[in-house]
């Protein structure tokens, strides 16, 4: 079926098929952990903690600092009606080995993998399955808080690889996916976050934003879909909101799945070229990709602008799917270990199981 999750490339009769392993491991260190520490500093290897403009919430599973490419040609016309194109630069940057275009960029290096090695961190993302299945269970008998995981990050980067290898052994009763396109003209009629707050898991529950409201100050600005001083004071609205939902119970984990603009080339390549995977590809998807720096600019900013420590940011190296798979789950199941979750007594008294 694809290749999105951890590696493994799932046939049409559901075999797994192995994927050739894209690179070797870089760097030492410990891996990611939920709340890492970083102690060579922001580019060394080991577990990184940044701290988001001294809220403490912006997080960065370890990596050395790579220079992601960037061009600055203007994109073709989009799904937006914004744009056009300048010339056919797309990948420019990166075939002339990773260039800069300067200004702001994800921090972190997108091919890291924390000193691990492919073998033994699908090994430990299997136990992590088998534990989340069994805290979200507990999570639910408990019913004192939710959990809701925000997803970001380009095209291809694998979020619905994270859903499907991360969640796949919990009970599905327990997780709802909710992934926010396109508003309709009816959410379009509404707050920015009318849509989002409906979408909120309730107490006991799983949540997962496939996309989230963060789209309303990534793509809304880089496509200018509103004026500049309505998507910046939304960095406010949005830490106000998730404020509120932390005091409310809901435990906040936000993920920006990085990768290299060289892999989300390889991976849109792999579409096009398998007819299994055709339906995973939109020509929207070079439009978008042809305003990498200014997506890049736009994460970078809004990661610090909204990172808080109710509502921590980890920023996963993505390129290898096992890694990305492995940070992700680590961090979920200590999350939900950090609860200390409980099932509930019996109940006694009238109407309690054995009375009447
Ligand atoms: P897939 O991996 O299946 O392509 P996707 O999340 O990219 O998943 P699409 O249907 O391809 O899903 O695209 C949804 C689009 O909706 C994205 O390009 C996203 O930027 C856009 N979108 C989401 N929220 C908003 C918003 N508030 N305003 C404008 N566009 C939005
Ligand atoms: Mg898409």
């Amino acid at each position: 079926m694809d290749v999105d999750g951890d590696g493994d490339a799932v046939d049409a009769e559901g075999a797994m098929v192995q994927e050739p392993d894209p690179a070797s491991a870089v760097g030492a260190g410990e891996g990611a952990s939920p709340a890492p520490r970083e102690p060579g500093g922001p580019d060394g290897g080991g577990a990184a903690a940044v701290d988001g403009g001294g809220a403490g919430g912006l997080r960065r599973a370890p990596g050395k600092a790579r220079r992601v490419s960037a061009e600055d040609g203007e994109a073709p016309a989009d799904r937006h009606g914004r744009g056009r194109a300048r010339g056919e630069g797309d990948d420019a940057g990166e075939r002339a080995g990773g260039g800069s275009a300067g200004g702001p960029r994800i921090p972190g290096d997108p091919r890291d993998t924390g000193g691990e090695t492919k073998e033994a961190a699908k090994a430990e993302t299997g136990r992590l399955r088998r534990r989340l299945a069994v805290l979200q269970e507990k999570l639910y008998a408990d019913g004192r808080y939710a959990l809701l995981i925000v997803l970001q990050g380009m095209d291809a980067s694998g979020k619905d690889g994270v859903v499907r290898h991360v969640f796949r052994g919990v009970n599905p009763q327990g997780v709802r996916v909710h992934s926010f396109k396109q508003p309709t003209p009816r959410e379009s009629a509404q707050d920015f976050l009318w849509r989002v707050h409906q979408a909120v898991p309730p107490k006991g529950m799983i949540g997962i934003f496939n996309r989230s409201h963060y789209e309303d100050v990534l793509v809304v600005r880089v496509h200018g879909l509103v004026p500049e001083g309505v998507w910046r004071s939304r960095y406010a609205r949005i830490n106000d909101f998730e404020h509120l939902l932390a005091e409310s119970g809901v435990r906040i984990l936000k993920f920006c799945l990085h990768i290299s603009k060289e892999e989300q080339r390889r991976r849109f390549d792999r579409r096009l070229l398998d007819a299994r995977r055709h339906w995973k590809f939109s020509p929207d998807d070079l439009r978008e990709r042809q305003h990498w720096a200014e997506y890049q600019r736009a994460y970078a900013e809004m990661l610090e602008a909204c990172a808080t420590p109710h509502a921590p940011w980890t920023i996963v190296p993505a390129d290898h799917k096992w890694y990305r798979n492995l940070v992700v789950g680590r961090a979920v199941v200590a999350a939900l270990e950090e609860m200390r979750l409980h099932y509930p007594q019996l109940r006694s008294g009238p109407g309690a199981a054995g009375e009447g």
